[in-house]
């Protein structure tokens, strides 16, 4: 399997390439040259495996220049007890008759980007022991994928972590959960600002070349095609588990729908994927939140992306998003895979602030599957509450804004499957709200908060950072 860019300028690449690259060289994200396809049978024959064996066989897929050995120590390594509290890393829990929760929050940092980092974790250290390179990442967070990104890098070897955060803006628990990690290649920056102020310290420094060569600086932002790659296996895992109690003849038409809580499409696009490989799902529903530019997109064919200013703070923030990084791999399969199109699309998109695809969404999107909603706090509030009081889950409030969109999208005979996006401990001012009292911390993060936590505090000046990177990088 080989790699190319959306704009149609990149070479065919190996996994191994686009797995340590960010844009494409022509500014394009790589996409597999074609998508694997699969029939019933095959899908059906991986029914008895493991959740690492499943990820082992949906992965050699993609990851076909890694040996099918090193693979499966990856995903052993990736989805292990000790990383996740389910003994089948994603349980599937029904709320009721009509929907069911697909767990992806089972993980160290209790949020479903843990699903793709482990595995990605795995992957980079065994691409960059290949090439006899390091990697030094550098990133902002305002939360969920900092951390993620710091539980899956700890410890690895070629490999340093450099987390920028703004001061006083997270959660405390939030903070205790990146700050109390203690290994020596995790380095904890808490600048002096907000998180548009971090973005642009990295900005700045990706910008000067040299300085990003020299100290071999990188990213695992949600473009990363080894997280997309990834996240595909749980959809696979999902059907199979929807279907575990069905007939023979029930399983070969067994279709389900999906409803994806959605920020940079990166989920969501990962079902799309599973969906064109030939995995029998009905509808992919986007949940959006009162940043509601996807769902926009996808009821009236108009893309129009909304700048920092205009994107709100919602008691949802990690869908708080306002132009998908991600859409443009979904919008390049819509132009029907054509590369110049998708350029030249793009052209319009940054000339105008706009694009303009309702025609071909009206002529193809049926094909696709896609549909879209947008839920608002007062809808958060009231879904954790209905769903407490009916089935005694507490949810978090963007697998809250799911199940609202679900909601409105679920079809009788059709399972509706809802991403559970995080745990509602990480979030308890909003659970309070809706049900009166705080999601306890589970057993074993009870003594998280009082640890010892280590990070730098810093003033918001690049001169600084690039000091302390310059310190402190791993080396070849
Ligand atoms: C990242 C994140 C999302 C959005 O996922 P995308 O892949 O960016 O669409 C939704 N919910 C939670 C809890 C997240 O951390």
């Amino acid at each position: 399997m080989k790699y190319v860019s959306t704009r149609g300028g990149m070479q065919p690449a190996s996994y191994s390439e686009v797995l340590l690259e960010g844009l494409a060289p022509d500014g394009g994200l790589a996409v597999p040259e074609t998508m694997p396809a699969l029939s019933g049978p095959q899908i059906e024959a991986w029914r008895g495996l493991s959740y690492p064996e499943l990820a082992v066989e949906v992965l050699s897929l993609f990851a076909t220049d890694f040996p099918r050995s090193e693979l499966e120590h990856m995903c052993h390594a990736a989805y292990s007890s000790e990383n996740f509290v389910s003994a089948d890393i994603v349980p599937l829990t029904p709320l009721d008759d009509a929907i069911t929760l697909v767990g992806l929050s089972e993980g160290p940092t209790l949020a479903f980007k843990d699903m793709a980092m482990q595995y990605l974790g795995q992957s980079l250290e065994y691409a960059l022991r290949q090439r006899g390179d390091v990697l030094n990442i550098v990133g902002a967070t305002s939360g969920d994928t900092g951390s993620a990104a710091e539980y899956a890098l700890r410890g690895k070897t070629g490999i340093a972590v450099f987390m920028l955060s703004p001061q006083g803006r997270m959660s405390d628990f939030q903070r205790a959960q990146m700050y109390s990690l203690t290994d020596d290649n995790i380095h904890n920056i808490a600048v002096d600002g907000v998180f548009d102020d971090c973005q642009n310290l990295l900005k700045e420094l990706s910008a000067d070349l040299d300085f990003k060569r020299a100290n071999h600086l990188g990213t695992v932002n949600s473009i990363n095609l080894g997280r997309i790659s990834a996240q595909i296996v749980y959809y696979f895992w999902a059907w199979l588990r929807s279907s575990d109690d069905l007939s023979e003849t029930e399983r070969a038409a067994h279709r389900v729908s999906f409803t994806v809580p959605s920020g940079n499409f990166g989920n969501i696009l990962s079902g799309h994927y599973a969906r064109t490989m030939g995995l029998p799902i009905d509808r992919l529903v986007l949940a959006a939140n009162e940043n509601n530019v996807l769902d926009d997109f996808f009821r009236t064919g108009i893309y129009r992306p909304r700048g920092a200013a205009d994107t709100y703070a919602t008691s949802s923030p990690s869908m708080d998003i306002s132009k998908a990084s991600n859409l443009e791999r979904f919008i390049f399969d819509l132009l029907g895979r054509d590369g110049d199109r998708l350029a030249e699309a793009w052209r319009v998109l940054d000339e105008t602030g706009e694009l303009n695809l309702s025609g071909e969404l009206l002529r193809f999107g049926a094909e696709f599957g896609l549909a879209s909603g947008t839920s608002t706090h007062a809808d958060r509030v009231a879904t954790i509450a209905a769903v407490h009081e009916q089935s005694g889950i507490t949810i978090d409030p963007h697998t809250a804004d799911g199940v609202k969109v679900a909601r409105e999208h679920a079809e009788p005979g059709v399972p509706m499957l809802v991403l559970e996006t995080a745990k509602p401990e990480k979030f308890p001012e909003i659970v309070i709200e809706a049900i009166g009292a705080a999601a306890p911390l589970p057993e074993h993060l009870a003594g998280l908060l009082d640890l010892p936590q280590h990070v730098t505090e810093m003033a918001n000046d690049a001169g600084e950072l690039r000091s302390f990177i310059e310190a402190r990088a791993v080396t070849a």
